[in-house]
Parts: structure tokens; C-alpha cells; sequence
């Protein structure tokens, strides 16, 4: 491989969080029954007009303040003509040769902590399709399929199509460029970037030139990554496939190709179009778009922080590390989840341990999201403060997250310690009983202990602060057990 060097280029769709459809008044849901939020306009029916959607338009125009794009003065609407049964009106509207934003870029933060600027070309506002399953057979694909439904629910749902330049090298350097851009989107509110829920599509132009040309090689297209490990492995499948193409004296041919995710490789899907095919012509039933300075001006006013600054604040405001710091912010509803947390009265860096740890884990095996896990942030800050004041150990609070994640209790930490009875023994009578109950039920070990060498007198220590922990069902308190041991081996 290192004869060769990869090139990407990836398109990022991003359903935008309207309320409403881009050019109707429909409601813009996932989840609802099929085709129930459907009317004339995103039907296609004769007659019918798009209004555009002011809201859609502010998120490009923030958009494009967050990735430093040249935002043009006017912008305008083209017909995208293709056939495909869940796209009622055999046109999509989407922008073509003057988009909404052009020519910006995204910092990608790297893994040696520099960053790499990723080239933005354009972004452009566009029509979402409905969606078509194939059922009764064929494995949801069409072929073998006994019939096809279509839901028109999505179609009219507004998308922004970022089109980075060929900037990235690597696999590696695709899924942090997603990342990232995840984050922005995420932190400027123009979309709950749910990858899992197609909020979030990646497509990737992807092709190999010899190490040190200047020559782009022939692309194909990679459709069908729904998560960023997809993308990467993806990316990797079809870089190997072209260098072995090349390496036969073969040539790449230009087409779009199917990331089948349970067989682990692309298949070709179609020859590549080009955009002449599409028959673009200018939308007669739109005006064009004129954002006014005043209006550009207040979008930037308005800007959220952005994750790099988040990412600063948070590294210095609580004392954490870079790297956990990068997982908060990187990771949808995570940052928001420990700050309110932190507001709560938790300090930072314990609520950052028990967010990137154990909660992260749970998030992930779970696939819930932060917002609406049962332990509110308040309730992660309740028992940070029960560790803290003593009345947990660390390891009763693992069982007690776990037990509020489970949504035990109404996910509240202190009712869960009470319902259990796990508050931890700091009564130095009842802790100093139960050393007292093990060193004699233990006479002999205490002898060895006080005449042994200096590597069985630890493990002997070890031995009998387990002991006492077990008398204690383990809600003993570690530094007051610990003294009182130690007290006790001393004594004759
Ligand atoms: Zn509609």
C-alpha cells in the first residue's frame, strides 16, 4: 500500500432540526406512521408550490459561520431530474452551480494534538427523499424482494449537503474529520446528528495515486456507512481493492459502490453519473435567496461556542485532560450532560471520571442518549457528593450508577443507598469490633504478621483488611478501617 497514496473526499447530508419540511408546512419527525405527514407540495401533486423554510435557511447561514464559508449574497434553487419511486416529483430541488455556502474549512483535531484544516468546497440546501423497503423476502434488498412499500413521510425534510475538498489521507483522518464536524453540528443546534437515524449520512469519493504524484486517480463513490466505524472499515476495503486493481495493471472504473456492512466490502452499485445527467435546470417556482447583511449579522452574533473553544474552556475550568475534555464534547449530549451535572454542584473532574467511564459505557452498550438516560445530571451530581462526603465507597457507587442507569428508584442515588441500605460505616465502635472479631478468629496469621518478613507481613495486611471488609459487607470505611487495623496489628 505505501506505493500508493489514498485520497477522500467525503459528503456529509445532515438533516437539518426544523420543525417543518423545507418547503411545506409538514411536520419534520422521525418515527410517525407512514405517510400520514404528507400534503400536496411534498407529494408532487399538480398544482402545488414550495415556500421555502426561513429556519432551514439561518441553520445554513450558521453553518457557513461555523465553517468560515463564503455565504454569497444570492443563492438560487435547481431541479435535480432522476427517477426513483420514493421521490414523488421525479425531481429533487436542491442548489447546483450557486449554493448557499462555498469554500470554507473544518480544524480537525489530531491524534498528536495539532490540527488539520480539511477544505470545505461548498454546502448546499436540498430535498430529502421518502424512503422505500423492500419486504417479503431478498433481505430488505430489492432483488428477491416479494413487494416494495413507500413512506413519503421523509420526503420534503431539508438537508445540507457539506462537500469537503479531497483533503483526507487516511481512513483515520475521515472519521475524525466526521467527528468533528459532528460536534459543530451538534453545538450550533441545526441537528441532533443521529447517525443511527440517517440525521447523519456520509457519502465518500475516494481513489489512490501513485506516492507523490500530483494526478488525482479515478474515484469511486462509497454510499451506505451508517456509523463512523462503517466508514472507516469501509474506506479501508476500497482503498485495498483499488491498490490491487492498479497493482494488476488494471484501471479503476468511475462508479458508485455499496458498502455491504455484514460481508465487510463494496460492491458496484452503478456507473457514476455525471452531473449532465441530471439534467439541472433552475427552479421556476422559487425566488432566490438574498440573505440581508443584517440578518447574516445577527446569525453570527448568536453563534454558540463551538468545540474547540468548549473543548478549552472545559480542559481549564475543571482541571481535566485534553483527551477527556475531547470525549465530552465529542460525543452528542455527553458535554451538556456533565456541565449541567457540574452546575448541580458536582466538581468537574469527578463528574468527568464517572461521565467518560462508567456512563460512556453504559451509552454505548445501550445506545441511549445522555438526555434521556433515568440518572439526570443532578442525580450524577448527588452521587458525587455521597463518594465524596464518605457515605459511599467507589465501588458501592459503581452498583449504585448502575442500579440508576437501570432507572431503580426513580434514578435517584440517595434513594437508592437507602432502599439498599449500602450507606457506608464510618462508626469507629462497629468498625473496630469487627477488626477486633478477625484478628482473633485469626490469632495465628497476626503472630506471623508480627514477626514475618516484610513481604508476607503485606500480604498478610492485604488478607486481614479483606476479611474485615467481607464482616463489613463491604460498606466498611476504607480510611478509618485502615487506621484502626493498623492500630490494632501494633498493639500486643
Ligand atoms: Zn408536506
Amino acid at each position: 500500500m505505501s506505493a500508493w497514496e489514498t485520497v477522500i473526499g467525503l459528503e456529509v447530508h445532515c438533516e437539518l432540526a426544523t420543525e417543518t419540511k423545507l418547503f411545506c408546512s409538514c411536520p419534520n419527525d422521525f418515527g410517525a406512521e407512514p405517510n400520514t405527514y404528507v400534503c400536496p407540495v411534498c407529494l408532487g401533486l399538480p398544482g402545488s408550490l414550495p415556500v421555502l423554510n426561513e429556519r432551514a435557511v439561518e441553520f445554513a447561514l450558521r453553518v457557513g459561520e461555523a465553517l468560515h464559508c463564503d455565504v454569497p449574497d444570492e443563492s438560487i434553487f435547481h431541479r435535480k431530474n432522476y427517477f426513483y419511486p420514493d421521490m414523488p416529483k421525479n425531481y429533487q430541488v436542491s442548489q447546483y452551480d450557486e449554493p448557499v455556502c462555498g469554500n470554507g474549512w473544518l480544524a480537525v483535531p489530531g491524534s498528536d494534538g495539532t490540527a488539520q484544516r480539511v477544505g470545505i468546497e461548498r454546502a448546499h440546501l436540498e430535498e430529502d427523499a421518502g424512503k422505500t423497503s423492500h419486504v417479503g423476502g431478498g433481505g430488505g434488498r430489492v432483488h428477491g424482494a416479494d413487494h416494495s412499500l413507500v413512506d413519503y413521510n421523509r420526503a420534503g425534510v431539508p438537508l445540507l449537503e457539506i462537500v469537503s475538498k479531497p483533503d483526507l489521507r487516511s481512513s483515520e483522518e475521515a472519521r475524525a474529520y466526521v467527528a468533528e464536524l459532528r460536534s459543530v453540528l451538534e453545538a450550533i443546534g441545526v441537528s441532533d446528528v443521529k447517525m443511527e437515524e440517517g440525521s447523519l449520512r456520509v457519502d465518500a469519493n475516494i481513489s489512490l495515486r501513485p506516492s507523490g504524484a500530483e494526478k488525482l486517480g479515478t474515484r469511486t463513490e462509497i454510499k451506505n456507512m451508517n456509523s463512523l466505524r462503517s466508514l472507516v472499515r469501509a474506506l479501508e476495503y476500497e482503498a485495498e481493492r483499488q491498490a490491487m486493481v492498479l497493482e494488476a495493471g488494471e484501471t479503476v472504473t468511475q462508479e458508485t459502490r455499496h458498502w455491504d456492512e455484514e460481508a465487510g466490502r463494496t460492491h458496484s452499485l452503478r456507473s457514476k453519473e455525471e452531473s449532465h445527467d441530471y439534467r439541472y435546470f433552475p427552479e421556476p417556482d422559487l425566488v432566490p435567496v438574498m440573505p440581508s447583511a443584517e440578518w447574516r449579522a445577527e446569525v453570527r452574533a448568536a453563534m454558540p461556542e463551538l468545540p474547540t473553544a468548549r473543548k478549552a474552556r472545559l480542559t481549564e475550568a475543571w482541571g481535566i485532560a485534553d483527551v477527556d475534555a475531547g470525549v465530552l464534547v465529542g460525543t452528542p449530549g455527553l458535554a451538556d450532560y456533565a456541565e449541567t451535572a457540574v452546575a448541580a454542584g458536582g466538581p468537574g473532574r469527578d463528574v468527568t471520571n464517572w461521565v467518560t467511564g462508567d456512563l460512556l459505557a453504559h451509552l454505548k452498550e445501550t445506545g441511549a442518549m445522555p438526555s434521556s438516560l433515568p440518572l439526570s445530571p443532578a442525580g450524577l451530581a448527588e452521587l458525587v457528593k455521597l463518594v465524596g462526603d464518605g457515605t459511599l465507597s467507589r465501588p458501592l457507587a459503581k452498583e449504585v450508577l448502575g442500579a440508576a442507569l437501570a432507572g431503580e428508584a426513580g434514578g435517584s442515588p440517595a434513594a437508592i443507598v437507602a432502599e439498599r441500605g449500602l450507606a457506608q460505616v464510618s462508626d469507629e465502635d462497629a468498625l473496630a469490633a469487627a477488626v477486633q472479631a478477625v484478628l482473633a478468629a485469626h490469632a495465628g496469621e497476626v503472630d506471623r504478621y508480627r514477626t514475618g518478613e516484610d513481604k508476607d507481613r503485606k500480604k498478610l495486611r492485604g488478607f486481614f483488611m479483606g476479611k474485615v471488609m467481607a464482616e463489613m459487607k463491604g460498606r466498611g470505611n476504607p480510611q478509618v478501617l485502615n487506621r484502626l487495623l493498623d492500630e490494632a496489628l501494633a498493639g500486643s
